[in-house]
């Protein structure tokens, strides 16, 4: 099947109806737990694109009464010194989340950090105890990105299960955790990356198309299966006309042609990433009125 006009993946638009919903699950618990739910979101040092990241996730927070404890560190903050304020937040009854934006200043080891957070505050869904349960299908909170890719498809009705998907990039952010997630949903999963050859003639057998590679548009209409679903995960910032502007890792344009569903750049799986995060943070707050 092809498609002249694809059906676009609205990730804004489900974004907020997720918020919504949000909003009255923390209304309808607050009363029990008496208090907000507390997300810390963790920056250190001055990347432009992360602080744009930083300042949606707090607004986002905002709207649906997530309290945010952000913490920002100069670039020259300390391991240990981050240590201490994770092992902190893990100890303090007002958190349910602990972020750290990535990427980090070189000199800090982002692995050593994410396993100081207690697993039950992963609010990102990267600590090994959380990535190990997506591994054996245990439930655990999931990695945001990936986890607003799958929820993308089921708001859409589009099963994988048994469809053929391919997924570009290997990241333990993206690119490793949506194949799990996709083979967990009964897709046949194959993994492309830069060392992956005739790129082009793996794509063409793909039904659903995932790219995670952060390379500006590298993904061509001869790349596609017509009525394929592409998710576009890529964010790229270029020069166009003269112009900074956002683009994914996919030619939008041209492949939107070929394509049965298609996932625009901004307002696909950006959106998606936020409100999963809140999600996160409201299911680690939701369980403390159960404990
Ligand atoms: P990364 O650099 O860690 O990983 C990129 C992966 O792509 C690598 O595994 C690499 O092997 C593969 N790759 C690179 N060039 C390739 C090529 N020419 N052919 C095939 N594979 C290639 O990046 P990441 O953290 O996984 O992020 C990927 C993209 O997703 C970036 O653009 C990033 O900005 C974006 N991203 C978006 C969100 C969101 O909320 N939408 C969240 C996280 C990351």
């Amino acid at each position: 099947m092809s498609a002249s006009n694809p059906r676009l993946l609205d990730g804004k638009a489900l974004a907020k109806k997720i918020l919504s919903e949000l909003k009255i699950k923390i209304d309808q618990f607050q009363p029990k737990i008496g208090r907000p739910p507390g997300l810390a979101v963790l920056m250190v040092g001055d990347n432009p694109a992360s602080a744009v990241y930083v300042r949606n996730k707090e607004k986002a927070c905002q709207k649906v009464g997530i309290a945010t404890m952000g913490q920002h560190f100069t670039g020259n903050a300390t391991q240990a010194e981050l240590e201490q304020v994770i092992a902190q937040l893990n100890q303090d009854e007002r958190v349910d989340g602990i972020l750290v934006q990535l990427p980090l200043p070189k000199h800090l080891d982002s692995i050593a950090l994410l396993r100081c957070i207690d697993p039950d505050k992963d609010a990102d869904g990267l600590h090994e105890v959380n990535l190990g349960k997506l591994v054996r299908s245990e439930s655990g909170l999931r990695s945001c990105t990936p986890a607003g890719v799958m929820k993308i498809l089921k708001e859409y009705d589009l099963n994988p299960a048994g469809k053929k998907a391919v997924v570009i990039g290997r990241s333990i952010l993206v690119g490793k955790p949506v194949a799990l997630m996709l083979l967990e949903a009964n897709a046949t999963v194959t993994i492309a990356h830069s060392y992956t050859s005739d790129l082009g003639a793996v794509c063409r057998e793909a039904d659903i198309l995932v790219a995670a590679a952060g390379r500006p548009e590298m993904i061509t209409r001869d790349m596609i299966k017509p009525g394929a679903i592409v998710i576009d995960v890529g964010i790229n910032r270029v020069e166009k006309e003269g112009k900074s502007k956002l683009v994914g890792d996919v030619a939008f344009a041209e492949v939107a042609e070929l394509a049965s569903y298609i996932t625009p750049v901004p307002g696909g799986i950006g959106p998606m990433t936020v409100a999963m995060l809140l999600s996160n943070t409201v299911q680690s707050y939701a369980k403390k009125a159960k404990d």
